[in-house]
């Protein structure tokens, strides 16, 4: 579908060829590694399922969500290709999940005993990714009670009451290429692996790698990587190198329509509290978009949007649903287009720019946008 002929105040546009562009540069750094595309957090905020489409067809085979939710939602719509979803929460519907197909991760005993009740409800097996805490300190076993863990997963694989198809882990500094932590990870994972298969388990698809080290370590690729923000053609970090290195494409382009321009005098106090005054005659345009719509209010008087073909810092507060812009003298007329942020080509800002200023990362930029803001598939 094309872009609406009157555009609503604010839309996400998301080219989903950049989807796919970036997608298809992940797969050919796999190499004979499967690709997993991570659409959780519905697809890192562009929409989960044209991205998830997008990505398979680029030639990812895996999709990887955070919830349990995220996962059957991708079953409802129809996908029928793996699904991996790492983090449930005690009393989560875990048979629905094992009896549509969705692949479950454990880090612990009980999560094992949970999955095996629910194999028994679903009457099937359920499918297990072993999870290893290699360094990040987040979830996964400890290197302590991974044997333990996978001589439980073992038991339980032969009462036939799950099958553990993976194991696997999560980087703590994969965007900080050259990290000595990066290399202590991947060799504390061969060797879980080891002992998981000492255990007698034979687990097919070893993954450890996001986005950064699908990108730059292939050492880390194993049997599958797990990228998240390139698939969406962003990259994971300044370190790592711009999307352009790489052959990834941003997909998101945040526009809105300005909803009034005004002429104001010198001195005026704009927005809430007045955090900025005008030094001269100049015109105020508003954008209709504001925290409520993912606008983080620290963009107050520092992100910069691109309207009427040049950039210009947000003026004063942004607000729940507005945000000002001092556009000066330039001939900025109700209904014309601002660009928040995009891939860069038309001048505008990317979303690596407003999370530099903002001192946060893009993942955020881009995830937090809301949904009163339609996203538009171009
Ligand atoms: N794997 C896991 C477990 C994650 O939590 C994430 C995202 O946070 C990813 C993979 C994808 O990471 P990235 O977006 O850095 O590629």
């Amino acid at each position: 579908p094309q872009p609406p002929s009157h555009p609503p105040r604010a839309y996400a546009a998301i080219e989903l060829d950049a989807v796919r562009d970036s997608v298809a540069a992940l797969v050919a750094r796999a190499g004979a590694a499967a690709t997993m595309a991570v659409v959780k957090a519905d697809g890192y905020g562009h929409g989960m399922l044209p991205c998830a489409r997008a990505a398979l067809d680029a030639g990812a085979s895996w999709l990887g969500t955070a919830f349990l939710e995220e996962a059957l939602a991708l079953r409802a719509a129809g996908i029928t290709v793996p699904v991996l979803s790492w983090l449930a929460a005690p009393g989560e519907r875990l048979a629905a999940g094992i009896a549509a197909d969705v692949d479950l991760s454990a880090s612990a005993g009980w999560a094992l005993d949970d999955l095996a009740a629910a194999a028994r409800t679903a009457g099937r097996a359920a499918r297990v990714h072993l999870k290893i805490d290699t360094g990040l300190g987040r979830a996964g076993a400890t290197g302590e009670d991974w044997p333990g863990l996978c001589d439980s997963a073992a038991a339980l694989e032969a009462d036939g009451l799950i099958e553990v198809v993976g194991v696997w882990s999560h980087f703590a500094f994969a965007d900080a290429p050259g990290h000595p932590t990066v290399q202590a990870q991947i060799s504390r994972f061969g060797d879980a692996v080891d002992v998981a298969r000492k255990a007698g388990l034979r687990p097919q698809v070893r993954h450890l790698a996001n986005s950064a080290a699908t990108l730059v370590s292939p050492e880390a690729h194993f049997d599958m990587v797990r990228p998240g923000v390139s698939v969406y053609g962003l990259s994971p970090g300044p370190e790592v190198g711009p999307p352009s290195a790489f052959g990834l494409r941003p997909a998101m382009t945040l526009r809105a329509s300005t909803a009034l321009v005004k002429r104001v005098p010198a001195g005026t106090g704009v927005s809430y509290a007045h955090r900025y005054r005008t030094s001269a005659e100049t015109g105020l345009a508003v954008v209709p978009l504001g925290y409520a719509d993912g606008i983080p209010r620290s963009a107050t008087n520092t992100a910069e949007v691109l309207v009427g073909g040049r950039r210009r810092r947000i003026a004063g507060t942004v607000c729940m649903d507005q945000f000002v812009v001092d556009v000066g003298a330039d001939p900025v007329r109700v209904g014309d287009e601002v660009i928040l942020f995009g891939p860069g080509d038309r001048g505008e800002p990317t979303a690596d720019d407003w999370a530099r200023a903002l001192g946060t990362i893009n993942y955020e930029i881009v995830t937090r946008i809301g949904p009163r803001v339609p996203r538009v598939y171009i």
